[in-house]
């Protein structure tokens, strides 16, 4: 009997003290999730796309997302709450997010804003300056490859204060784009900044970046870059030490059940 209450409290302590060491962690070793999604349709309009299935959330997945966010009571940040985070200027409650959106598809404008308004969310949708120029159809067809226009842009600065434009690039946002001349990239930067919309924070274009496009970032002033990848699954939370130029994101873009999503924002990595 002696020994079986021996081994219950070794049980108790050890349990207690690892309860101890990860709020400790936390404490010591702050990190941020900074989502990344991309496209949001419906579910019969994913399955008209199936090659787009890696970066394409059903609208009911991501709503049940932004439920359990406010929920469980998260905040979701702007991009001047991260950068005053890195810089040790803020703390900020370890349930934080940034919510993030890249290439400006017009589904976001459809779908995904109207809910983040309902829900009164923050987030940052990173456009291409070209594919914003194309000729696109304003109305929504279902083609969920399409992409937002200027004019639409001018609408969301209206009606969705809470979203962010910022850049993804003008032209660069195709393959080996960026292995060009320092010059060039700073051209692109500031391209964008004169015909979209004048930002301070960039998303590389497919992750990609090298030590060219980092100084044409700083030379142009701008204060935050965020990287996609290694991988196309998640990655991993955001530190006070990664370079503001090299943000990691976890990427949700495919979509991942309710209860999964809760449980990765909880991991402290
Ligand atoms: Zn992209």
């Amino acid at each position: 009997m002696k020994t079986i209450w021996k081994v219950l409290i070794g049980i108790v302590i050890t349990i207690v003290l690892c309860i101890i060491a990860f709020f400790t962690y936390i404490k010591l070793n702050p990190k941020i999730a900074v989502l990344c999604y991309h496209n949001v349709a419906t579910a019969e309009e994913k399955a008209n796309y199936p090659e787009e299935n890696d970066w394409t959330i059903t609208v009911d997945n991501f709503e049940e997302q932004l439920k359990y966010l406010q929920k469980h009571g998260y905040k979701t940040l702007t991009t001047d709450e991260l950068y005053n985070w890195k810089h040790g200027k803020i703390d900020l409650p370890y349930k934080s997010v940034l919510i993030t959106f890249d290439d400006g598809f017009l589904s976001n404008y459809h779908y995904a804003f109207p809910l983040l308004k309902k829900y009164n969310m923050n987030a940052v949708v990173f456009v291409v300056g070209e594919f914003i120029e194309n000729l696109n159809t304003e109305e929504w067809t279902g083609n969920i490859k399409t992409y937002m226009t200027k004019n639409i842009l001018d609408k969301v600065k209206e009606v969705y204060p809470n979203i962010e434009i910022c850049s993804h690039s003008y032209m660069l946002h195709k393959d080996g784009a960026i292995e060009q001349e320092k010059v060039v990239l700073k051209q692109d930067i500031n391209i964008f900044n004169e015909r979209i919309q004048n930002t301070s924070i960039y998303a590389y274009p497919f992750g990609k970046y090298n030590e060219n496009m980092i100084n044409a970032l700083k030379e142009t002033e701008y204060k935050l870059a965020f990287r996609y990848g290694p991988t196309k699954k998640e990655y991993r939370k955001a530190t006070r030490n990664d370079s503001d130029y090299e943000i990691p994101r976890l990427n949700v873009s495919h979509g991942m059940e309710v209860w999964k999503f809760g449980l990765r924002l909880l991991m402290p990595f």
